[in-house]
C-alpha cells in the first residue's frame, strides 16, 4: 500500500487548509467521495477508502450513470482519511489550487473480492457505491500505467441523465462551486465556470423572488 509521501511532498500545510497527511488505524468504514474540484481544469476526484488512506483517481468528465458511458480515471496519489471531508479553497499556487466540493459521499462495498489492494494490483475493482448520489454496481477498470475506466454496470440506478449536470450542488452543505468560492475567499468567476447552469447568486435570487 502506497503511503502518503507522495501527498505530503506535493503541499505546503501551512499555506493550504487542506488535512494533513495523518494515516489513521482503526476499522475500515469503506468510505468513498467524490470531490468537485475546479484547479487548472474542472475534474471530479473519486476517492475510495482502503488500507487507511483514499486511493484516488481524477475523473476529467466526472462519473456517467450511462453504462455506455466510458470515464477516463487518472490514478493520482493516496489522500489522508481526513480529506472526505475537505469543502474549501486551496490557495492559487498551490498544489491543486482552486476550488473543492464534496459532491458525493457514502459507503461501497468490493463485488469481486474482500482484499481491496489485490484488486487494485490486478486492475479491476467491481464495487457497490451507496452515495447520496452515485448508487448501485461500478466497475474501476484499468487501461494501462496510470489510466482506468469508470463504468456504470446494468442495473436500476443506470440512467441516461448526467448527474454532474442535473445534480451539481455539495452533498455536504448543498453549496455550488462559486458559493463555496465566494464563502471561502476564492476565486468566484473561475469556480462559476464550473458550476453547470448555474448563475450568480444575486441573480439567482432576483429570478426568486419573482
Ligand atoms: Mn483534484
Amino acid at each position: 500500500m502506497q503511503s502518503l509521501r507522495t501527498y505530503k511532498q506535493k503541499r505546503h500545510f501551512d499555506r493550504s487548509p487542506e488535512p494533513k497527511p495523518e494515516k489513521k488505524p482503526g476499522k475500515p468504514r469503506r468510505l468513498f467521495v467524490v470531490q468537485k474540484h475546479r484547479a487548472r481544469n474542472l475534474h471530479y476526484d473519486f476517492r475510495l477508502e482502503a488500507g487507511g488512506v483514499l486511493k484516488s483517481w481524477a475523473v476529467p468528465k466526472g462519473p456517467s450513470t450511462d453504462p455506455k458511458v466510458k470515464r477516463l480515471a487518472m490514478a493520482v496519489e493516496d489522500h489522508p482519511l481526513d480529506y472526505a471531508n475537505f469543502e474549501g479553497v486551496i490557495p492559487e499556487g498551490e498544489y491543486g489550487g482552486g476550488t473543492v466540493m464534496v459532491w458525493d459521499q457514502g459507503t461501497y462495498e468490493p463485488e469481486n473480492g474482500e482484499n481491496i489492494g489485490s484488486l487494485l494490483k490486478k486492475g479491476e475493482l467491481k464495487l457497490t457505491l451507496k452515495g447520496k448520489k452515485l448508487k448501485g454496481s461500478w466497475v474501476l477498470v484499468r487501461t494501462r500505467d496510470r489510466n482506468w475506466l469508470l463504468i456504470k454496470h446494468r442495473d436500476r440506478f443506470a440512467s441516461e441523465d448526467e448527474l454532474t449536470v442535473t445534480s451539481p450542488a455539495s452533498v455536504l452543505t448543498r453549496r455550488t462551486l462559486a458559493e463555496i468560492a465566494s464563502e471561502e475567499g476564492g476565486n468566484v468567476e473561475k469556480a462559476a465556470t464550473g458550476d453547470p447552469r448555474s448563475t450568480p447568486r444575486s441573480s439567482r435570487e432576483t429570478r426568486s423572488r419573482k
